[in-house]
């Protein structure tokens, strides 16, 4: 299973993804989304959230 993950040194902190997919995403005490539950959600949720994200900072790994 694809697993997803948050390039901490290119994520703003928009909050985007957590609104899209919060079962996966959680923003953390530095302001900056973490994918906390990688494997959380559907595959098709987590991509939404990819393709929402503004300076592209989510990835699967
Ligand atoms: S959508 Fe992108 S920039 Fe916004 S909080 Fe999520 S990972 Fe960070």
């Amino acid at each position: 299973m694809k697993s997803a993950h948050v390039d901490q040194n290119t994520c703003i902190g928009c909050g985007l993804c957590v609104q899209l997919c919060p079962k996966v995403f959680e923003i953390q005490d530095d302001g900056k989304s973490k994918a906390v539950n990688p494997t959380g959600d559907d595959e098709a949720v987590v991509q939404s959230a990819i393709d929402a994200c503004p300076v592209t900072a989510i990835s699967w790994k």
